[in-house]
């Protein structure tokens, strides 16, 4: 985005390993607090951000230019019209910092995230790949290592519960982020 669009709604990305939730939290959050959902993966596949294919790891090669281009268009979109969106992608490094003004990481406990990938049809390596790097909290490191720590939240995503809080929370966090920057 330039600086010359200053936001007046917040921009959230909802980050973490692949089935901890953030697709539907992303949903959730965007229908309660009136944000536009930006499913990155679906874009990615919708306007085929690949250059190449791994034949070792046997999936696309991410375009970035491509990805970033595309997202920076709507997110420039979105301010001008005065909506804030809410991002979901299971990376969060690629982005550019000043996108966001919070950043949700969420987490589940193995058992459940093993039976959630078991459910989507994850081969035995996919499936201990995810959970090996959920467990060694891969992506909340890397969102750590990429945005300033204080818009960063680690937040549990195993019950339906626990889901409805983080939305509720995300309300919370989202009024007063407006209030603040009236
Ligand atoms: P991700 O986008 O992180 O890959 P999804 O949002 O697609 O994950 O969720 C994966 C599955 O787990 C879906 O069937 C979803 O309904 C379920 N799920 C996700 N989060 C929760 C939760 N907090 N409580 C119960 N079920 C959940």
């Amino acid at each position: 985005m330039s600086d010359e669009t200053e936001r007046r709604r917040p921009n959230i990305l909802v980050t973490g390993t692949p089935g901890v939730g953030k697709t539907v939290t992303a949903a959730l959050v965007a229908e309660r607090l009136g944000l536009r959902h930006i499913n990155v993966g679906e874009i990615i596949k919708e306007h085929k951000c690949y250059d190449g294919h791994d034949e070792e790891l046997d999936t696309h090669i991410l375009d970035e230019d491509k990805l970033l281009d595309l997202m920076e268009a709507l997110i420039q979109k979105c301010a001008v019209d005065n909506v804030g969106i809410v991002a979901d992608y299971h990376s969060c490094e690629l982005f550019p910092e000043r996108w966001f003004d919070l950043i949700l990481v969420l987490r589940t406990n193995t058992d459940v995230l093993f039976d959630r990938l078991t459910e989507r049809g994850y081969n035995d390596k996919k499936r201990s790949e995810n959970l090996e790097a959920e467990i060694m909290q891969v992506v909340l490191d890397e969102a750590h290592e990429s945005y300033d720590v204080d818009i960063v939240q680690e937040l549990p995503s195993n019950t339906k519960e626990e889901m409805e809080g983080n939305v509720d929370r995300c309300r919370m966090w989202a009024e007063q982020w407006v209030k603040d920057n009236a």
